[in-house]
């Protein structure tokens, strides 16, 4: 690489590799997307001996460009930085990015993009210590479901993960592999973190790295402890929404510790290129605000195991102690949805004066489980809202299902960013 090349007066425009026309040698390996990458502590971590790269060239165009040859990777900064840009300029702040082509121009090309991120009219949590999780964050004031708590423009924005050529000797161990991916990976997060403005670097080096033993650099060490999947449209359509995700790192919002119960949601904007962040059910002022880092409908057990990686041992209360009726809960959301929405379909079809309270009651009664085992962001926790407020609007209780419409909405605006009814 042109190490020289970024510090000149043009780095901060969008530059991408050049178009590679050699064939890849046999000797080289392609590491494809989705290989999973170590953790823990690992025996022999750091860059192994004796393996080889390609070169990369970079070019470089304007950043208002979108017609970038096909299969292209760019490094990019959004909002558009120009020569007199300051870091004032955008107090939602400036996301560095490296991505394809073709999210650039899905990204130029959405409706209304530019736009300010909506934001609330005041501060409504607080970065403060814990006890036993770091730094976390805290609501300010009581929340309800639905609010705004913050917007947030990510610091970083990258593939979730890499296909990379690797020439290795005879006899490489696939350890050998990922070592020497993640550690070219690294220079290319460098290239992205050395575009930010002091400021944004700095905030990204102050964020924690659970990855220190793994052979993983600091800045993918960050990026594999606070980042978070971008989801929604925003992932390269050739490859799919898993090996085409895209991986972004926040500021504030990596303050947020995990839970199994998690009472925060949040979806991206890509108009204004930014999380709004939401609580997912009331929240009292004080009370720690809470995501989720793995899946919640598995059992503590394979939670446990999947948040590894993060360095987290879960101790939320559908984790300690016995969780047999919350596991027993979440490994048959699917099935006793489904229950609910078959026998409603059936409820359906009697005659208006014979509909009773059949369905209601065992569909209350599943709400009231999601709502003690705190899964108000799980997407059947929404689907029963609406199916509680469709039987009761079929009942005639117009009072019950204009107070069930509420919750679908503020939970669909919590989950998505959107109102899906
Ligand atoms: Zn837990």
């Amino acid at each position: 690489m042109k190490r020289g090349f970024l510090k000149s007066a043009k780095a901060q425009k969008t530059f991408y590799p050049a178009e590679d026309e050699e064939p890849v040698p046999d000797l080289f390996k392609q590491l494809v997307k989705g290989t999973k990458l170590s953790y823990g502590k690992v025996k022999e971590a750091g860059r192994p001996e004796g393996y080889q790269t390609k070169g990369v060239e970079m070019k470089e165009t304007a950043a208002e460009c979108v017609d970038h040859p096909e299969g292209t990777k760019l490094f990019t900064t959004i909002p558009i930085q120009y020569p007199d840009s300051t870091y004032e300029d955008q107090p939602v702040g400036w996301s560095e990015c490296f991505i394809s082509a073709d999210i650039k121009r899905m990204i130029y090309e959405t409706p209304g993009f530019g736009r300010s991120p909506p934001s609330p009219n005041r501060l409504n949590y607080r970065i403060e210590s814990t006890p036993n999780m770091g730094l976390g964050m805290f609501a300010a004031h009581p929340l309800k479901m639905g609010d705004l708590i913050l917007s947030e423009r990510p610091l970083l924005v990258v593939p979730r993960s890499m296909t990379m050529s690797i020439g290795a000797p005879v006899g490489f161990t696939p350890e050998q592999y990922r070592q020497a991916l993640m550690f070219e990976w690294e220079k290319y997060l460098e290239m992205a973190v050395n575009r930010m403005f002091p400021e944004n670097r700095k905030a990204y080096y102050a964020l924690a790295n659970n990855h220190s033993e793994d052979g993983s650099g600091r800045i993918l060490g960050i990026l594999r402890t606070n980042g978070y999947d971008v989801g929604g449209d925003f992932y390269d359509k050739k490859l799919g929404k898993h090996d085409g995700a895209y991986s972004a790192t926040c500021d504030k919002m990596s303050r947020l510790n995990h839970s199994c119960r998690p009472n925060v949601s949040h979806s991206f904007d890509i108009a204004s290129f930014s999380f709004q962040l939401r609580p997912v059910r009331d929240i009292q002022a004080g009370e720690q605000l809470f995501y989720s880092y793995c899946k919640c409908d598995q059992p503590a057990a394979a939670r446990q195991k999947a948040l590894e990686p993060y360095g987290v041992r879960c101790t939320c209360e559908s984790c300690l102690g016995d969780a047999t009726e919350s596991d027993e809960l979440r490994t048959h959301i699917t099935p006793r949805f489904m229950a609910i929405q078959t026998a409603y379909v059936h409820w359906l079809q009697r005659p208006p004066q014979q509909r009773d309270d059949s369905v209601l009651k065992p569909a209350l009664a599943l709400l009231s489980a999601f709502e003690r085992d705190g899964l108000h962001s799980n997407r059947y926790y929404s689907l029963l809202l609406d199916t509680i407020r469709e039987v009761y609007s079929d009942l005639g209780d117009k009072e019950s299902a204009t107070k069930y419409a509420r919750l679908l909405r503020a939970c669909s605006i919590a989950c998505t960013g959107s109102i899906t009814r």
